[in-house]
Order: C-alpha cells, then structure tokens, then sequence
C-alpha cells in the first residue's frame, strides 16, 4: 500500500512511524518536530488533529513538509475530510467514535477519490459501547469484533487501502489480538502498544510485545508509543527491528555493562562514540569494552571497537588492533576510523 513516497506491507521493509506532539496550529513548532523526526528515520509523521482550529493548518503543513504524512482523527469526521482535503497521505479514523455509518461513509468516499489510505485503529479504550455489552468488556473478543464492524462500511464500498491497527496496554492481549488479526485479514498491520510509558519502561513494554510479533513474521508498520520525546520513540523502533534484522539504520553500539575489573569510564565512552556517530548511516557495529578479559574477543567480533586497559585502550578495526591509544583519545580515534571506512 502506498503512503505518499512510502510503502506499507506486501513484503516492504517494517516502516517506522512516530507522532508529532505539537499542536498543528503551531505550524513552525510542528514543522520542526516533523523534521527532527525524519531526520531521525522516521517515514511517516503522523499528528493530532483534535479540532477545526488544527485543521486549517494541515494545508500549510502539507506545503512545508515533504515527507509521508498522517492525520490522526477522533469522533469528527469533517477533520478526516479536512485532512484528505489538504493533501495529507494517510487518515487514522477510529469509526466506532467518528459517529454514524454515513459519516464513515463519506470519510471513505473522499480518501478513494484522492488516493489516501486509512488507518482504522481500534483502541481497547474507545470500544463503542454495543461491542463492549455483546463481549463483556474490552476483551481480544471484543477488540476483534469491533474491527469487523469497523471494516463493513470499507468492505461495501470495495475500498481496500487499509491498514489495522487494535491497540491496548497490554502485552499478552496485544499479541493475542494481532496474531489473530493477521490470520483474519490480509490488510497491512500497524503494531504497537497505546500509552506504553516513560521511556523506560515504555521500550521494554513494547519490546515484550512487539519481540514476540516480529518474530512470527506479524507487523508492517510500526510506532513505539513512548511518554517523551518522539525521536526517541523513532530510535526504539530501530533498535528493536535491528534486534530481529528486519532493518538497520546506522550503527548498532553494544557496551559492557561495566563490573569491578573496569579500567576506564565505559558509560561516558559509550555515549560520546554513539555522539559521534550520529550521522553515520553504515550499518556497523561497535562495540565498547570496559577490560582485556572480553574486551578484545567482543570488539573483534564487531565492524570496530574499544577494550579498555588502565587509563588506556585498544582500537579495533575489523577484527585487528590497529592503535593503542590514552583513553582520553579513544573516541576520537575510533570515530575517525568509523567515519573514514564507512565514507
Ligand atoms: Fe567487566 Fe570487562 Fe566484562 Fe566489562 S568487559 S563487564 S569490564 S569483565
């Protein structure tokens, strides 16, 4: 399925997405947000638009950014139309809240006339009310049936651009409902956690969850909820598919986590070197080792690394100790010969 420049499903690589957390109206505040994001790696930037206030910015919003962009909607259909209306690529509707069939109806018209897709987005906290009464509650069954629902309109109309998503807190009924989802449906799936946390626990959450769908081959695109700043929820994301190979963007940095033989500050080091390389795009990996028990067999076993002695440090450049060097200077050297391999 194609959004804008991207594409979601059919094999396609896992795209990241994030959110921006500004309202749109503050256009220069949102376009900067949206950039840093895409800098960052993001594909598609999705933002709120919670009234007909946003809405009239997504058309200047949509000339200043050049880049996959999604309109994110509840309970006002006029504000999914708004946002097709203004060029966006992508609408998220959730239709349990957006009011009658005919309203979706019209949402659905609109996006097939443009060439938008939609994402229809169950959240475990906004099941409408008859779905929650027919399953007991905001259960997988009941998360599951209100996706059928929600698809009907869709389905009628022989719209096809859809992505699902059916989102909770949860870790055991997230994975429960998206393996399920992904048997019933052949549509593209967005993963994630809704209000996974603090950045922390957050990361952690959605690893749990999100770990166990990557690998059984389930998520097409994917945002990593996070309480924070959404860069960070861009640079889990990665992190979390580069643990399963499904993408790679720049280098992947492993540390020791340090113990009573450490020689030289591993923490620090470890932060400057992933500094240094914040725009490196090579896939490569480094590691940065605190001694000489595993140190020098870890940083081999990596593109390039450190292992640290007293007040001092090997550098590794594939596989080979190419200079020892004052801790001071370790950064700077491994970073030059990072930046001078990977040109
Ligand atoms: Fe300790 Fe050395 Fe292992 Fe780091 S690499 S945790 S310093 S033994």
């Amino acid at each position: 399925m194609r959004v804008g420049s991207a594409t979601i499903g059919g094999g396609s690589p896992v795209l990241v997405q994030s959110m921006t957390k500004t309202r749109t109206d503050d256009v220069a505040g949102t376009v900067r947000q949206a950039r840093r994001l895409a800098r960052a790696g993001c594909e598609l930037v999705r933002m709120a638009v919670p009234d007909a206030r946003a809405a009239e910015a997504l058309p200047e919003l949509r000339r200043k950014l050049d880049l996959p962009l999604c309109a994110d909607v509840h309970f006002d259909h006029r504000l999914a139309l708004a946002a097709i209306a203004a060029g966006f690529d992508k609408v998220r509707i959730n239709p349990g809240n957006i009011g009658s069939r005919a309203k979706v109806k019209r949402v659905i018209s609109a996006a097939k006339d443009a060439g938008v897709s939609v994402r229809v987005g169950v959240n475990a906290g906004s099941i409408a009310k008859p779905v929650l009464r027919r399953n007991g509650g905001p259960t997988v069954e009941a998360m599951l049936d209100s996706m059928a629902d929600c698809l009907e309109p869709f389905e009628q109309l022989g719209f096809r651009d859809v992505v699902l998503s059916a989102k909770t807190t949860g870790t055991p009924e997230t994975i429960a409902v998206y393996r399920r989802l992904s048997k019933r449906y052949r549509y593209p799936l967005h993963v994630g956690l809704t209000e996974a946390g603090l950045p922390f626990e957050g990361a952690i959450r959605s690893a749990a969850a999100l770990g166990v769908l990557f690998s059984e081959g389930i998520g097409d695109t994917v945002r990593v909820s996070l309480t924070g700043d959404p860069v960070l929820e861009v640079d889990a994301a990665y992190e979390l598919l580069a643990a399963f190979g499904l993408r790679r963007r720049g280098p992947v940095i492993y540390s020791c986590p340090t113990c009573g033989r450490t020689e030289i500050d591993v923490r620090a080091l470890a932060r400057k070197v992933k500094r240094g390389l914040r725009d490196v795009q090579a896939p490569v990996t480094v590691a940065v080792m605190g001694c000489v028990v595993n140190g020098p067999g870890e940083a081999r076993e990596a593109d390039f690394g450190i292992a640290g002695g007293r007040g001092k440090g090997a550098v590794f450049c594939r596989g080979e100790v190419v200079r020892v060097c004052p801790e001071r200077e370790l950064v700077r050297e491994l970073v030059r010969r990072i930046l001078r391999d990977t040109r």
